[in-house]
């Protein structure tokens, strides 16, 4: 097996077996550009050393020779006394885990190269500052000895000499630190710092194999769902150094602003540094406009070297680069991650400037990236001081608590509380604090810090780099000029400006919601720029999508208001109206009456009281719908639900017996409660078992409808009711109600001498209706796939109490990636879904389908969706243009 790769041997396509890094490194070598020479240890061999926990034996010997290819191209030798070939050890999976996994910079130095290095360099203490810099990550990141140790020692050795940073040790302190950091390795590891330099290469890779398995690299691919079988690849690459001299540096920048979208490179550059001291955002940094001042050619250079990247990769890139004696070498690139807004920005830009098609926009932006957008934002007129400001480095408007570490932010969130993470910095071990919390707000680092790369990442709001603030984690407080936080005030961050407000400032729908509302016009009207062309973008993909999707998109919608709001998303019909809802309120008591009736006439009677509203509810309905598909489910909760509570009932009538008051009434309802009691009522008796026990009830609804229908025609309107059925398992009850039904819209059309026919479908929700769908399609004119319930049923899940009980667990244990509730089960659920469509179909081709569970809005389950072939998904009238999108995206 061949486990080693040339840079000159691989290509951008070959992320699974190189990573990310690697097949992009391989890639602008083939473009020619400088990047130093180096080869990449492939994903197989980490699965390989994951499965046998070691090295395959062939990878030795491929490393040998790949190291003496490296040692032939630079002319130098890994770790010599003269002139020593010095690499970095780098991870790099198929996905980009920013910070996950850990770099080693400098293997190969040791006591006798690093006077190799100082001959070769001319500078003591740039080589005796990069051996210091070699022992504190190795010792770190592949000897697990604690960081702290080494950071305590700096700290002492600057105290000692009475300097604050790092530059001012000279070569000598270095020299001494050096050796503490020797005996640190020592007394931790119980062995001396590895001397050999292969050594050092080999346990170095070793462990970035290892740290696959971190538990947060884990938490990472959990969140992000991410396979975790994948591995990782290493990446070797020749050290090139950006702290030699005032010549030299580091960078890192992006083609557009990753934030906003807006076209213009966007970067970091800091003089004389190494490695992560541009990302971890230890000192401030300067733009891009600034490194064009201090080093012109190297500016131009890389100036080129974006556009040829932007226009190879036809996409947004971000590059990591560093410059040596004033020489460019480019360290990284990949496509970069960035804002929903910016997404979609970019993408219609790279269309415009020809770079892409429409296609392609559409599948650079995601459902859940116009979620995003669709979130509030503060509202710019309130009357409001700022705090302070910093960049804006992920946009969103986040109101909580201040909180300095991960654990409380964890700890707060869990009992409730949002809440706002502030740090000098991030670093991966805030991970999970940054997970919990609704903004992150930083005193150090600019965009591309950890902090804000994460964040965007996680579309989370935060600010970065708010210089003025003073952050002490310490003492839990952080000062601004004279206001002080401390651990629990409030306060608001604003991603999208980088302002910072000692408050909590109240919140305006999105741009784009009042787009959807009101139209284009409307939101440019008096928008910003970046706004209006935010809101440009997201009126072309949406259109787009519209143009190529071949499912409809419905909403779930229960009254005339929903049903409008709907429409204005871009609902072409509604697929699930729940009529519970019009038994709530004050018409509860007329339900009671129906329960309650002791003969068939005292029965009628109640349900002749709901009739004329109901009917009004639907008249309202359909006028809402004119023109469009309405499908309206007969009634499905367990009559119970619209009973008082049992156990309060019990208490009440136990007082008033007591009280010697008139308790008839209360006991007539208890016992009636008792009767309905049920200890599995989601199994028990509801939907068409209702319908088909309780006499009257169904032919209520179906005259209510039938009649709203009569009305509404004969007021010119173009009513389109269906009527749906749910929780049928066998294809009698669907006959007995569909006999009914159709009775019932007879005499009602004959009565109001109009013609009108109205679907019956029903809803398929049991295995055993997937099962038989090829009988149930004889009767049903529609199916609408109940996922929720079919969810429930065929994994035996209680929806209402397993997400509590026992989900956490599962998910931990990855079980699940993703609760079943959120995005389908493909495998058990789906299969389902896919049988019931195929024997649907073969049963009655012109079978409508379509789907009206949680799952219609989700984006994962309407690629499905569109892959089984059905003809629409319903979801809530928020999510229409999220599926809208999506199953644009599904086709394009
Ligand atoms: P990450 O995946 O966290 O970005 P990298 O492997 O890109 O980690 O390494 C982090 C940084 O270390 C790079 O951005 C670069 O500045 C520095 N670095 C890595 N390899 C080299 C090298 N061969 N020469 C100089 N600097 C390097
Ligand atoms: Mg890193
Ligand atoms: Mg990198």
């Amino acid at each position: 097996n061949k486990f080693v790769y040339a840079f000159e041997e691989g290509d951008k396509d070959q992320k699974d077996l190189l990573g990310g890094k690697g097949a992009n490194l391989a890639e602008m070598t083939r473009l020619g550009l400088p990047v130093p020479p180096g080869f990449i240890i492939t994903t197989e061999a980490c699965r390989y050393y994951l499965q046998h926990g070691r090295i395959p034996d062939s990878l030795r010997v491929q490393v040998t020779m790949a190291l003496r290819r490296l040692e032939d191209v630079t002319g130098r030798r890994l770790g010599d006394a003269v002139d020593p070939l010095l690499v970095s050890v780098r991870s790099g999976a198929k996905f980009s885990m920013p910070g996950m996994m850990d770099t080693v910079l400098n293997v190969g130095l040791n006591d006798f190269s690093v006077e190799g290095l100082v001959e070769a360099s001319g500078s003591e203490r740039f080589a005796w500052d990069s051996y210091r810099r070699l022992i504190q990550m190795f010792g770190k990141t592949v000897l697990e000895v604690d960081g702290e140790a080494f950071a305590q020692a700096l700290d002492d050795a600057k105290e000692a000499k009475g300097v604050t940073s790092d530059v001012e040790l000279d070569a000598d302190d270095l020299k001494g630190l050096v050796e503490t950091f020797k005996a640190i390795v020592e007394k931790h590891t119980g062995r001396g710092f590895p001397q050999d330099p292969r050594e050092q290469l080999d346990l170095a890779t070793e462990a970035i194999f290892h740290s696959w398995n971190s538990d947060r690299a884990r938490l990472y691919r959990r969140r992000e769902r991410i396979p975790d079988d994948l591995g990782t690849a290493v990446n070797v690459v020749t050290m090139v150094f950006g702290n030699l001299d005032d010549r030299s540096g580091t960078g890192v920048c992006f083609t557009r602003d990753p934030a906003t979208g807006k076209t213009g490179s966007y970067g970091d550059y800091l003089v004389n540094a190494q490695g992560e001291d541009v990302v971890a955002g230890i000192r401030n940094t300067l733009s891009l406009d600034d490194f064009k001042k201090v080093d012109p050619d190297s500016h131009k250079e890389l100036r080129r070297i974006m556009r040829r990247l932007e226009t190879h990769y036809r996409d947004l890139c971000d590059i990591e680069f560093t410059v040596e004696k004033g020489k460019l070498y480019i360290l990284q690139t990949r496509v970069g991650k960035r804002t929903a807004a910016a997404a979609f920005r970019i993408a219609t830009q790279l269309v415009d400037e020809q770079l892409i098609t429409m296609n392609e926009a559409l599948d650079r932006v995601s459902g859940e990236q116009l979620a995003l957008l669709m979130f509030p934002q503060f509202d710019k007129s309130a009357d409001r001081e700022v705090l302070t400001r910093g960049m804006a480095a992920s946009p969103g408007a986040a109101v909580g608590a201040v909180v300095f570490d991960s654990a409380t932010a964890v700890a707060w969130k869990a009992r409730g509380e949002d809440v706002i993470l502030v740090r000098k910095e991030t670093n991966p071990d805030d991970l999970e604090g940054m997970i919990a919390a609704a903004g992150i707000l930083t005193s150090r680092g600019g965009k591309t810090s950890h902090a804000a790369v994460v964040a965007r990442g996680m579309g989370k709001t935060a600010v970065c780099g708010a210089e003025q603030l003073v952050v002490d984690v310490t003492a839990k407080e952080a000062r601004a000029g004279e206001v002080t936080l401390r651990e629990g005030d409030v306060i608001s961050i604003d991603g999208s400006t980088g302002e910072v407000f000692a408050e909590a400032l109240p919140v305006v729908p999105s741009p784009v919601v009042q787009y959807l509302e009101e139209g284009i016009d409307a939101a440019v009207a008096d928008a910003d720029k970046d706004t209006a062309e935010l809101v440009r973008a997201v009126d072309r993909l949406l259109g787009h999508a519209d143009t190529v999707r071949r499912m409809e998109v419905r909403a779930n919608a229960d009254t005339a208001t929903d049903a409008d709001r709907a429409r204005r998303m871009g609902a072409q019909g509604i697929g699930l109206c729940r009529t519970e809802h019009m038994f709530l309120g004050p018409r509860r008591e007329l339900i009671e009456r129906v329960v309650l009736a002791d003969t068939p006439d005292a029965r009628s009677a109640a349900l002749d009281a709901l009739l004329p509203l109901q009917r009004d509810d639907f008249v309202e309905l359909l006028t809402a719908m004119d023109g469009l598909p309405t499908t309206i489910r007969l009634l499905d909760p367990p009559l119970h639900e619209f009973l008082p509570d049992r156990a309060e009932l019990m208490v009440k009538v136990a007082l008033a017996e007591e009280r010697g008051e008139d308790v008839e009434h209360d006991r007539k309802l208890l016992a009636a409660v008792n009767r309905l009691h049920e200890e599995n009522p989601m199994l028990g008796l509801r939907g068409v078992r209702l319908g088909l026990t309780v006499p009257g009830l169904f032919a209520l609804q179906v005259r209510a409808i039938a009649e709203a229908t009569a009305i509404r025609l004969e007021a010119g309107g173009h009513p389109h009711p269906e009527i749906m059925v749910p929780l049928v398992g066998s294809l009698m009850e669907l006959h007995l109600v569909g006999d009914e039904t159709e009775g019932i819209v007879e005499e009602v059309s004959e009565a109001e001498g109009v013609t009108m026919s109205i679907p019956i479908g029903t809803m398929i929700e049991l295995p055993r209706a997937a099962l038989t769908a090829f009988r149930i399609a004889e009767v049903a004119q529609f199916f609408s796939f109940g996922t929720n319930d079919l969810t429930q049923t065929t994994w035996g899940f209680s929806r209402d109490d397993v997400e509590a009980a026992f989900f956490a667990d599962y998910l931990k244990k990855g079980i699940f990636t993703v609760s079943p509730f959120e995005s389908l089960d493909r495998d058990g659920v789906g299969r389902l879904v896919r049988i019931a469509v195929e024997d649907g179909r073969r049963t009655r081709p012109d079978l409508t389908l379509g789907i009206c569970g949680e799952h219609g809005g989700d984006p994962e389950s309407i690629h499905f969706f569109h892959d089984v072939g059905l003809d629409y998904v319903s979801c809530s009238p928020f999510r229409v243009p999220i599926a809208r999108l999506e199953a644009g995206r599904a086709v394009a």
